[in-house]
């Protein structure tokens, strides 16, 4: 159980995040959820998280793509155990073609926010003698798609920072990892099932499998659940050896 740990979760309130928060407020951490907004429905979030684990949740406005806002994230939160770097964004475009302020976007919320919010976090996880740091990363740190460039770019490149952080903590009751997803089913991607179909002339069944999960040899979405069930192994006392490494959950995307 992780009774007593605070967990930060950037990128919160929808998708990956949400399903991580959740995994983790069922495991007894309280939970600080987070996005760039801070409508009504953000903290009505963090409302419903509390009353369905009872455990502390709070919403936290920070926007990731802010060097200073990230930091301020760690500071607001008053402490931290665990850190779930997931904010990310995507653009697609040629290389010769791809905006430079999408770029810049880009490596700055799926990478250096990253790199803020552990400088910032880490003091307080030696303070307290534990710490969990888990990057979500994914298919796209360890292998590179046409069109994706700071996306790879950036997702590769906080591969790497995971693994330096693993080492400057390694003699230390702390642990970075980081967990590359393939394709996942959430709201955004539910949300592009119907145009699919349309576009290509196709049931819903073979837009999942020919088209979205083509390059998943599981033929199957990795799901929220089960990438906050990976977070949550990570915290646990079975994972304390494992550090500056990646999981996948890909269903075989990187086998390939
Ligand atoms: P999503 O769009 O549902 O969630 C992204 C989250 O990041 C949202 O909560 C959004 O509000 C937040 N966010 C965006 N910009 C932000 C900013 N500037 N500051 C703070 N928060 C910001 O997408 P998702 O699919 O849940 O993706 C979450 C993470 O998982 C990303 O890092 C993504 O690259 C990674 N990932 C997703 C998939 C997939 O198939 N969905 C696969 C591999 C990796």
């Amino acid at each position: 159980t992780l009774q007593g740990k605070t967990a930060i979760v950037t990128g919160s309130n929808s998708g990956i995040g949400l399903g991580v928060a959740r995994e983790l407020a069922r495991a007894g951490a309280d939970v600080v959820l987070n996005s760039f907004t801070d409508r009504p429905e953000d903290h009505a979030l963090a409302a419903a998280l509390a009353a369905e684990f009872g455990v502390q949740v709070r919403y936290i406005r920070a926007d990731m793509s802010n060097g200073a806002d990230c930091r301020a994230l760690i500071e607001t939160a008053g402490g931290c155990d665990i850190l779930v770097n997931n904010a990310g964004i995507q653009h697609v475009a040629p290389v010769d073609q791809f905006p430079v302020e999408k770029w810049d976007a880009v490596i700055a919320i799926n990478l250096s926010s990253a790199f803020h919010t552990t400088a910032a976090a880490l003091p307080a996880m030696r303070a307290r003698g534990w710490g969990r740091v888990v990057n979500i990363a994914s298919a796209h740190g360890l292998t590179a798609s046409p069109f994706k460039s700071a996306y790879v770019a950036a997702k590769h490149g906080i591969v790497g920072l995971t693994k330096t952080v693993a080492l400057e903590t390694a003699e230390e009751p702390i642990t970075c990892n980081a967990i590359c997803p393939g394709y996942v089913l959430t709201p955004l991607v539910e949300a592009q099932i119907p145009d699919q179909m349309k576009t290509h002339g196709m049931s819903r069944e073979d837009v999942i499998r020919k088209v979205m999960l083509e390059r998943q040899p599981s033929r199957q979405f990795a799901t929220v659940e089960q990438l906050g069930g990976t977070v949550v192994f990570l915290c646990s006392p079975a994972a304390e050896q494992i550090t500056g490494t990646t999981i996948s959950v890909d269903g075989g995307w990187t086998a390939l």
